[in-house]
């Protein structure tokens, strides 16, 4: 499998102009790669501009649904809408939505459900605080997040399409302090226990593609795929320089 890149420029840039200028210098970057997956992944109101640029190695994703289709649901965006602009993937769960926007297992699960239901593939982000860490919490908060959002949905719904977990520890989070790549490779391991136990089958957990997030950036990301053994990232402030992006990529690559 290639490893899957994820670009996730959260509430950036300020306009369109930019937004432009930057997925274009990605695009250009890009040409030749084949050995990566690179899903970009930008404010909702630009997308649209990007759903006739995408490639055979550069996809269009978005950093949050709504679980319903459509309706009385003001300031949402649905899963449906996001296919309708040829997104093809979507973060779910991402720290920052647990943290300022109230975000809680159950409504993940809601949102992942839907995902999977129009076959748009999810990102599931997990992770531990700095606090949770320090009280040696890390893998309870793991679990819970992980059969929280899960939580009766099938085998079978997963294998039809691909779910792909991000370990972004909070810690790391923009804080220029990455995990380190033993550390990650162990929470990699981790994870699909939690995984092979809800499912009762290791085989199926080793299947599900582990991506790291938390201040990666051209120099330490080659180490998640190489040294960690893990199958992707999950890039914030890397990911708005597009020199630094197709550098970390190139590296992998
Ligand atoms: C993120 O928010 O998903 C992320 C990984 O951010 P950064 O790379 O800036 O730490």
């Amino acid at each position: 499998m290639k490893p899957l890149i994820v670009a996730n420029w959260k509430m950036n840039p300020l306009n369109l102009a930019q937004a432009k200028r930057l997925f274009n210098s990605v695009k250009r970057g890009l040409k030749n790669i084949k050995k990566a997956e690179v899903v970009i992944c930008p404010p909702f109101v630009f997308i649209s501009n990007f759903q006739n640029l995408s490639s055979n190695n550069l996809k269009l994703g978005a950093q949050n649904l709504f679980w319903e289709e459509i309706g009385a649901y003001t300031g949402e965006i649905s899963g449906a809408m996001l296919k309708n602009i040829k997104c093809q993937y979507v973060i779910v769960g991402h720290s920052e939505r647990r943290r300022y926007f109230g975000e809680n297992e159950e409504m993940i699960n809601k949102k992942l459900k839907a995902a999977l239901e129009l076959k748009l593939f999810p990102i599931l982000c997990v992770g531990e605080t700095q606090n949770e860490r320090e009280k040696g919490e890390t893998e309870s908060i793991l679990k819970k997040q992980i059969e929280g959002a899960l939580k009766k949905i099938s085998r079978q719904k997963i294998e039809k399409l691909k779910l792909f977990i991000a370990y972004e520890p909070v810690w790391a989070i923009g804080t220029g302090k990455p995990c380190d790549f033993e550390e990650a490779q162990k929470m990699g391991l981790v994870i699909k226990k939690i995984i092979s136990k809800i499912y009762n089958s290791i085989n199926f957990a080793q299947k599900i593609p582990i991506l790291y997030g938390g201040s990666v950036n051209s120099r330490n990301g080659i180490g998640y795929i190489k040294e960690a053994g893990l199958q992707g990232l999950l890039v914030g402030g890397a990911s708005l320089n597009a020199k630094e992006f197709v550098n970390l990529i190139r590296k992998i690559c």
